[in-house]
């Protein structure tokens, strides 16, 4: 995700009037350093902080591949009420977007994160969209949040801390972690087996098993008071950690998703969980074994069935790498123009984004070409016209396929930008 940010305020206005005047007044305080990184929740009800901290030794907030959809950007603005202290305000790309099977175009989900590098300071933010409708305010106090974080009071079904499940090393900059959902606590042990079974998979798939190295991934044990998930078809309402649901989005049977009731709730939950190992992921591993798969934002929801880690692997191609689907059937309408730029998706033939690995100078490249070529075959994204992708077959076209070279190299562009050298 990226930021553009601007300071401004007293204190800065402060130091340049010194400069001109000269020695003779007193120097105003210095203004704080130390930005602090708060992170917001943006939900249906407004938002909420969720957790602040001084990135004082913190990286930059690190790349992600879902940011910058075309157009749908929200503006932040912080004042601080501490005299002289710094105000700052910006835009950022809008982190609430779902992504699924079935939906025409990425749609605004029911919540997202926001990281910002505020001032350290006492304050007021607020969020806006572009148009300047205001989707919430909170009040910022650095030095309350630390000891008052306690937000989403999960503390009944949350049982103990993070466990590391595959530890690279307190260094290694990408994490992820693995959630139940659906269990009970006399199941958490069965979640045990099916987190290190999906964890062991992935880091054996194609393209990550070269990464793998250099990922933590922590497993946080919660427990739900029912065993399963809530099936609206059957009737089934069931009480569980987080309230997900089959028909997350109607219709759509394998969509998993938390309840519209629950919405709020859930996701402020995840993302309060995740902020404890800073996890770039969040995989929900869902107690059914009906091949089923969602991501919204920064979470992954996966049913425990044989396709699941070849589902986890295509999402994080979404939510890390940034790839578009290059389905053409099954996937809801064609939409074009593309939302934003995808590594592995052309609009045009003579705009190709992977032009420097083509392989072929026949383009567009018939279907019938060897299997290895890199081109431009038409079909991507739903729309079977008018869209080109790189290889005849992709784990973004069919689960059981690999990446695609062009894919392959997003995937190892997103490790490379967090000191992961493919090996
Ligand atoms: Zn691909």
């Amino acid at each position: 995700m990226r930021t553009r940010r601007v300071f401004s305020g007293l204190a800065g206005l402060g130091a340049i009037a010194l400069l001109h005047c000269g020695g003779g007044e007193p120097e105003a305080p210095a203004p704080p350093d130390v930005p602090t990184r708060v992170d917001v929740f943006l939900g249906k009800d407004g938002i909420r902080i969720l957790g602040a901290e001084a990135t004082k030794d913190a990286e930059p907030i690190p790349p992600r591949g879902y940011g910058t959809v075309r157009g749908r950007t929200l503006v932040y603005e912080f004042r601080a009420t501490t005299p002289r202290a710094t105000s700052a305000g910006g835009s950022i790309d809008d982190p609430r977007f779902v992504e699924a099977d079935g939906l025409d175009a990425p749609r605004l989900g029911p919540s997202g994160v926001l990281h910002l590098d505020l001032p350290a300071a006492e304050g007021n933010l607020v969020i806006r969209t572009e148009d300047g409708a205001e989707i919430g305010h909170a009040h910022v106090d650095p030095a309350a949040l630390d000891s008052a974080d306690e937000i989403v009071n999960l503390s009944r079904d949350v049982i103990g801390a993070p466990r590391r499940l595959a530890f690279a090393g307190a260094a290694a900059r990408v994490n992820f972690l693995v959630v139940p959902e659906g269990y009970t606590q006399a199941e958490l042990p069965r979640f045990h087996d099916d987190a290190k079974k999906i964890v062991d998979g992935l880091a054996h798939t194609d393209g990550f098993d070269r990464v793998f190295y250099g990922v933590n991934v922590w497993m946080q044990d919660i427990r739900s008071k029912e065993s399963g998930i809530s099936d609206p078809e059957a009737g089934v309402v069931k009480d569980t950690a987080f309230g997900i649901t089959f028909d997350a989005m109607p219709g759509i049977r394998r969509a998993i998703a938390p309840a519209a009731n629950v919405q709020d709730a859930s996701y402020a939950a995840l993302a309060k969980i995740a902020r404890k190992v800073r996890a770039d992921a969040v995989i929900v591993v869902v107690n059914t074994k009906e091949h089923a798969g969602m991501r919204v934002s920064e979470n992954v929801f996966v049913s425990v069935a044989d396709t699941s880690v070849l589902t986890i692997g295509h999402e994080l191609g979404h939510l890390l790498f940034g790839l578009a689907d290059e389905y053409t059937d099954n996937a809801g309408p064609c939409v074009k123009p593309l939302d934003r730029p995808r590594p592995n998706v052309a609009e045009a033939l003579d705009a190709i984004p992977w032009a420097d690995m083509l392989t072929t100078r026949t383009l567009p490249t018939p279907a019938n070409a060897p299997r290895e070529t890199i081109g431009a075959f038409e079909g991507a994204k739903a729309c079977p016209k008018g869209l080109w992708r790189p290889q005849v077959d992709c784990k973004m076209r069919s689960l059981g396929a690999p990446f695609c070279k062009v894919c392959a190299r997003a995937l190892e562009t997103f490790f490379r930008q967090r000191g992961i050298t493919p090996r």
